[in-house]
């Protein structure tokens, strides 16, 4: 059994007998985030598939805390990492098929991508906004992602998760509070996958695949695609775009370490290549002070902030 940790590394002998999927230790984060900083995770796990899934979750000391990870596109990982088991979805829960004539089940390790792609394929719609989403099903599930007009709730018929002691339900989408960028639901459940619901169109899969390419072009012609970032830092206040305030204050290009305000998107972060993550939020706190002092509005992240500062690992 894999014991709760404190500060002490894990021995590998602890791993539970029988899994499937690949266990590691100390495993850096920042191979996982799309910012690509971020401390160690204690224990690392890539489930083979959800029954895996359940068997590493029954096995594992119930009080060592457990963290979930689609593709890393919207967590700042803090230097020191993480005192947990991560448990990561991407190239794990991967099954996306469809179910009837307007719905379709995607697991939470589906990337968004390939779901509006396929979407296409199906001329099911509207699921092009999620072309350009850089994160899995199960991210966009737990933030509410949307672009363009759509949302993933707008989506969802039902859910299945799972919870610590590794046990599968089925919940329909009245179980969750939703709002902009915000999902409150059972406590400690994590999604598993979607039924979807989207409407069957007549348009042919050419158009939807334009449809994607135009979105991705307004994409690239406004936001620092593919330089490390987590998409939009803050979330708009509102009746405000936290992009236009941030601009507003003069911060484009306003530096710390290596992370700097996106000259080109103001509510983007970027790590230059040498940031750590303590830089990243010591520019967003005077990013939010900034913006504060001048429109008296606070900013709020939409970025999840996990794990522990370097100082406070001994
Ligand atoms: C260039 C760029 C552009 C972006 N554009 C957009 C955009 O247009 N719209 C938008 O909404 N977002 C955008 N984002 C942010 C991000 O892609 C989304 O929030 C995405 O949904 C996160 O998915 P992920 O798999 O990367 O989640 P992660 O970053 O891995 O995790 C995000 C949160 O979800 C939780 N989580 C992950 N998987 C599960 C699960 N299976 N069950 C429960 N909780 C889970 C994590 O614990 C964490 O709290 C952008 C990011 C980048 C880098």
């Amino acid at each position: 059994m894999i014991q709760s940790v404190g500060q002490a590394t894990p021995a590998k002998s602890n791993v539970p007998v029988g899994l499937r999927g690949r266990v590691s230790f100390n495993e850096p984060l920042a191979r996982h985030t799309t910012w690509r900083v971020g401390g160690p995770a204690d224990v690392f796990f890539v489930p083979a598939d959800k029954q895996d899934l359940s068997w590493f979750l029954r096995s594992i000391d119930g009080v060592m805390p457990v963290m979930w990870l689609g593709l890393g596109s919207n967590v700042l990982v803090r230097d020191g990492g993480v005192r947990a088991a991560v448990i990561e979805t991407h190239g794990a829960l991967n099954d996306l098929h469809r179910l009837s004539e307007a719905e379709v089940w995607c697991d939470a390790g589906v990337p968004c991508a390939k779901l509006a792609k396929q979407c296409a394929k199906w001329n099911l719609g509207p699921a092009e906004f999620f072309a350009g989403i850089p994160g899995t099903l199960g991210g966009a599930l737990a933030m509410n992602a949307g672009a363009f007009g759509g949302e993933t709730w707008r989506h969802v018929v039902e859910v299945e998760t799972i919870n610590r002691r590794g046990e599968i339900h089925r919940r329909v989408a009245s179980d969750y509070q939703i709002a902009y960028r915000h999902v409150a639901g059972p406590h400690n459940e994590w999604f598993l996958g979607a039924q979807l619901s989207f409407a069957p169109r007549s348009e042919t899969i050419d158009s939807a695949e334009a449809e994607i390419r135009a979105l991705l072009k307004r994409r690239k012609e406004t936001q620092p695609i593919g330089e490390p970032s987590c998409g939009s830092v803050f979330t708009n206040p509102p009746g405000h775009h936290a992009a236009k305030l941030i601009e507003s204050a003069g911060l484009k290009g306003f530096h710390i370490g290596g992370a700097v305000v996106s000259p080109k998107h103001a509510n983007f972060i970027i790590n230059e290549g040498s940031a750590s993550a303590a830089d990243i939020e010591q520019l967003m706190a005077h990013v939010q002070a900034v913006v504060k002092e001048k429109f008296h509005i606070e900013l709020k992240p939409e970025v999840r902030i996990i794990g522990e500062r370097r100082e406070e690992v001994s």
